[in-house]
């Protein structure tokens, strides 16, 4: 019965992340999908602490001080962060999230090897063989797989979370590329060896490969730079999740192996749609031979020429009597949380029968979907945002193109300069717009450490000062026209 009612708690469990996960599709169901699939979550852990029992002795968990003082540090670590965090801190908290994902699944590992090998060593002298000799195959495979992906995934989500926050530099040395095919081709060749052989020195091989599989994770996510960020980040995101599918095999447990299989899945398909937006190859991510600030490109070294500054008014005037405009928001709009009054400049510009929409470019801003989340917590109907294909079929037929804190996602050096490092990116073609008005503080560049070239272009104007306070004195200035 008990066991019935703890299988039940999983089917449950992993309902609602099917549920939550769906729900989190659309920004107006996506909080509560969040709570749907964290109710699941809840119901399965408590169910495995109180329910659960071992199939051969009949045993139910121990150390209950060790999983209850977990669960509360955790839970307490877990929620301040939460609380606490900056909107523009969120996707660096994701990334470490992420990353803490990765060394659940790498310690589970480590500790079902032991738990395996010498914790089993009675049995092992009882059948007089050698401790690692008759260590199921595929039991130990999961264990090294489980192993290094989480390790990857660990190491790589610290060091994308301090590039995020800037603490880490890009850093890159030539033939880096072919070391990280050669630790791919260690790490790999090393568990085959393991697994077949199952040698003596078994720990010393198990533990070297955790650290090659340490040493890949950084140098696989150190060279990346430019504007190649978001597809690594959703790369680690769906190692995290295969990472604790092993984990949910090596257990028997269903729930944990749904969840592991939806993050790993939903990570893949995302790293796929974000490769396609960037123009980048899978392989080339994996081997970390893209992005990094190459020589030359447009980083300021040539003579851009002049820019021309607009004034509040004349932007007020010149919206106000436009048929077309379309917002494009980047990162500096969530610096700013000018959300709320863009949204309110959004309603103004209607209420005088201007059309207006947002073009949306998949990694603007610091994680994917960055854009959506903050215009849905504005309140900006979904189908205002238009997808870069669909934004860029409409550029040709709209008056004023509004550039608030976007920078790298509107550089024309991603099409015409092969030496740039952003060079092969798809970009929002603004300059097929009318007028082209950039909302930024100063003139320097985004993300991607290099200059912009549309910011000199005889269309561009340029309209300084913080989004939130620049959009402020618009919408008020509006009224007057
Ligand atoms: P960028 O980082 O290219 O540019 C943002 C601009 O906003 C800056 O040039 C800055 O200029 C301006 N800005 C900052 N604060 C304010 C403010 N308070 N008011 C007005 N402007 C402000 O952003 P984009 O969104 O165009 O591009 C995103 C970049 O981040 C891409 O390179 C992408 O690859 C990368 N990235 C994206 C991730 C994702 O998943 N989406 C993840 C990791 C990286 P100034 O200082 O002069 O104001």
């Amino acid at each position: 019965m008990q066991h019935a009612i703890l299988l039940l708690s999983y089917l449950i469990g992993s309902v609602t992340f099917i549920i939550g996960l769906k729900m989190l599709s659309h920004p107006d169901s996506a909080r509560k999908g969040n709570l749907v699939a964290a109710a699941g979550m809840t119901i399965a852990i408590a169910a495995t602490i109180f329910l659960y029992k071992d199939g051969d002795t009949g045993e139910g968990l121990h150390n209950y001080g060790w999983i209850f003082g977990g669960l509360i540090i955790g839970s307490i670590v877990g929620t301040l962060a939460a609380k606490k965090v900056q909107m523009t801190a969120m996707p660096e908290m994701v990334s470490l999230f992420n990353g803490m994902g990765g060394a659940c699944a790498m310690l589970i590992s480590i500790i079902e090897f032991k738990h395996h090998t010498i914790g089993n060593v009675e049995f092992y002298e009882e059948a007089g063989t050698s401790i690692y000799s008759t260590l199921p195959g595929t039991l130990f495979v999961t264990i090294i797989l489980g192993m290094v992906i989480g390790s990857v995934s660990f190491a790589g989500s610290i060091i994308a979370w301090g590039k995020l926050n800037g603490k880490i530099k890009d850093f890159s040395f030539n033939g880096q590329h072919i070391m990280n095919i050669l630790l791919m081709g260690i790490i790999a060749a090393l568990t085959v060896y393991m697994v077949a052989v199952k040698p003596d020195n078994t720990p010393m091989l198990f533990y070297g490969t955790l650290v090659l599989a340490l040493i890949y994770g950084v140098m696989f996510v150190l060279p990346i730079g430019g504007a190649d960020m978001p597809v690594v980040i959703s790369l680690l995101n769906s190692f995290t999740g295969v990472a604790a599918a092993f984990g949910g095999f090596l257990y028997d447990n269903p729930v944990m192996l749904t969840g592991g299989i939806l993050v790993g899945s939903a990570g893949t398909i995302l790293t796929i749609l974000m490769c396609k937006a960037m123009n980048r190859s899978l392989k080339n991510v994996l081997i970390g031979s893209f992005g990094g600030n190459k020589a030359g490109g447009a980083t300021g070294s040539k003579e851009q020429g002049n820019y021309k500054e607009i004034s509040l008014n004349d932007t007020a005037v010149l919206m106000a009597y436009a048929q077309k405009v379309m917002i494009i928001p980047g990162y500096g709009l969530a610096v700013a949380q000018a959300q709320h009054i863009c949204h309110e400049l959004e309603k103004q510009l209607q209420e005088k029968g201007v059309e207006v929409s947002y073009g949306i470019h998949p990694v603007a801003g610091r994680m994917p979907g960055h854009m959506n989340v903050l215009l849905a917590e504005a309140d900006v109907p979904y189908e205002k945002l238009l997808e870069m294909e669909d934004a860029n079929d409409q550029m040709g037929s709209t008056n004023v193109v509004l550039i608030l804190g976007a920078n790298d996602v509107v550089n024309p050096a991603a099409k015409e300069d092969p030496s740039s490092p952003i060079y092969g990116m798809p970009i929002l073609e603004v300059e097929k717009a009318e007028h082209v008005i950039v909302n930024k503080r100063s003139m320097k560049p985004g993300y991607a450490g290099i200059e912009n070239e549309l910011f000199f272009k005889p269309k561009t104007s340029m309209l300084f000062g913080d989004a939130k306070k620049v959009l402020q004195d618009l919408v008020a200035e509006l009224k007057n026209v």
